[in-house]
């Protein structure tokens, strides 16, 4: 049997249970299934076909979710932080068991290939042990001393929080954003997305299964209007960390204001990526290919705009060119597949759209664009290659989300930066030259959260993440979380020497 076929045969056994019964939610430690409830179609992006049924949930399962979170969060608080380390190991141990069936039923879920997802299993329980090993110490604040006083801090976990997720990688983004929260003592009330689903409920059985209190992690599944939207806006949620789009993000600083929840927003982006004449040529092919039709482009730090300075600018499209017809487009469960069928067919309409839109504004389809109808009837796309573009292209300036990249060239490192800050996102860019003089302006003067110099994304777990501008409110990230699920206090004591100032003393 070859690994693809092995593939599919263990992904049938771990999505049966799927199609056996309504995907619910997970409220109080239990997995919980209303019986008024309304439900719709899970389809894998392979074939259109059903995974199963999953709830809308309601506001009254809502309800019941931030009750059982807020009823958990003060023991869960004031559990110490050894104690919290160890569940949170053990609940990295129970991810790491669970690691194959993560990574099959999320690329069925979800579409994206096999080989990124066993990947993103690992990091799932990455994020859990780095967050464990700082739990003890999260609660310690600063000390600043005085002649005559200290001033130290003290850090509490804010209160039960919601983690609303999207559906491009929603295994590896869930535990990003639940990891610290647990580990700073938040109780959580998690809301997947809706196209999405299934690997949010094996997080949740894991936290049976690790022994969390019953209380400290929900899950209710269903759609943003209802679910999402209740949630933000019910009181006994404190602080709402959104990873999804940037009118999304809109929509829920709206519904918190009312109870003036803290926000963190982790939105879109229309990243750049410049690649000077001096750059390692070989080196900045393997990243721009990499960094755009990985994950089938729906990954939010996807370089889309590829800036390419006019010395190079033939002979590194050609190469390009080369690159994207060859890359194997298929079916996720293939480990051969580099890139897979798109998430839903809305999203697939959306992304195909651009490829009249490129014509229109008059950009050149140099590579793709086209269905791959030979694929079946799965939401398979050509990887597709926009040439002859400028900025003010739509192809250059909305986030498409999908394996397709839009080329720019320019001339001078000055144009390039303008080109790269004129847009409303700011989440990250790259760039590839061996000028270390320009690589330092650079950094100086593009205007992002995240800034790769010949690199593509690396992750470095300590180091903050997040966008400006459009992309983003707020960084994830080492003490950068805790500080988001975490209240400052700050205690300043005397040395009992200072003078106080003595108003109404007879003289
Ligand atoms: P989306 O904004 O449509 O949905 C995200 C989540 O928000 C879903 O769970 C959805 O149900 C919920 N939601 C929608 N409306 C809501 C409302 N009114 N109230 C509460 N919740 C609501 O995003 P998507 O299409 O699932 O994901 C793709 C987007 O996510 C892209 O824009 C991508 O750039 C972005 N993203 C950003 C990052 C980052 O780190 N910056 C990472 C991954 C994805």
């Amino acid at each position: 049997m070859s690994s693809f076929e092995s593939n599919q045969q263990a992904a049938r056994e771990f999505l049966q249970p799927f199609a056996d019964s309504v995907t619910a939610h997970f409220i109080n430690g239990e997995r919980v299934v209303p019986r008024a409830t309304e439900t719709f179609d899970n389809l894998t992006p392979t074939d259109n076909s059903s995974l199963g049924r999953v709830a809308a949930g309601s506001a009254e399962d809502v309800n019941a979710a931030c009750e059982a979170a807020e009823n958990a969060f003060p023991d869960w608080r004031d559990m110490p932080g050894q104690q919290r380390k160890k569940l949170l190991h053990h609940f990295a141990d129970k991810i790491e068991a669970r690691a194959e069936e993560i990574a099959l039923v999320e690329s069925m879920d979800c579409g994206q290939p096999i080989r990124f997802m066993q990947q993103a299993a690992i990091r799932g329980a990455a994020n859990f042990r780095f967050f464990a090993d700082r739990a003890p110490e999260a609660r310690n604040g600063l000390s600043l001393h005085q002649d005559e006083h200290t001033n130290y801090t003290l850090r509490t976990a804010i209160g039960p929080v919601a983690v609303i997720t999207p559906w491009n990688t929603p295994f590896m983004l869930a535990t990003w954003k639940i990891a610290p929260a647990l580990a700073a003592g938040c109780t959580v009330v998690h809301k997947p997305a809706e196209l999405s689903p299934l690997s949010a409920m094996l997080l949740a059985d894991i936290s049976r299964e690790a022994g969390l209190p019953p209380g400290v992690w929900n899950t209710v599944n269903g759609f943003g209007e209802v679910a999402g939207r209740t949630l933000t806006e019910h009181p006994a949620i404190k602080a709402v960390a959104l990873v999804g789009e940037t009118a999304t993000g809109s929509h829920i600083m709206r519904q918190g204001a009312d109870t003036l929840k803290r926000m963190h927003f982790e939105l879109g982006g229309k990243n750049p990526v410049l690649v000077f004449d001096d750059a390692d040529f070989e080196r900045a092919l393997d990243a721009v290919v990499f960094m755009i039709y990985s994950l089938n482009g729906q990954r939010c730090t996807s370089s889309s705009r590829l800036l390419v300075q006019s010395g190079i600018r033939d002979r590194f499209i050609a190469a390009l060119e080369k690159r994207v017809k060859a890359l194997q487009v298929g079916h996720p469960l293939d480990p051969a597949t580099e890139v897979g069928p798109l998430v839903h067919t809305g999203h697939f309409d959306k992304v195909m759209s651009y490829m009249d839109i490129a014509r229109e504004d008059g950009a050149t389809i140099a590579v793709g664009g086209t269905r791959r109808e030979d694929l079946g009837k799965g939401n398979y796309i050509s990887p597709t290659l926009f040439t002859g573009a400028d900025n003010s292209m739509r192809i250059a300036r909305e986030e498409i989300f999908g394996p397709v990249l839009t080329v720019i060239d320019f001339e001078t490192e000055q144009e390039a930066v303008q080109i790269a800050n004129d847009t409303p996102y700011g989440l990250s860019a790259y760039a590839w030259t061996s000028d270390t003089g320009r690589a330092m302006r650079l950094a100086r003067d593009i205007e992002t959260g995240m800034l790769w110099i010949n690199s593509e994304n690396n992750r470095n777990l300590p180091s903050p993440f997040g966008g400006i501008k459009m992309s983003g409110i707020g960084r994830d990230g080492g003490d950068y979380s805790f500080d988001f699920y975490m209240e400052t206090k700050n205690v300043c004591i005397a040395h009992d020497r200072h003078t106080v100032p003595v108003l109404g003393r007879p003289a």
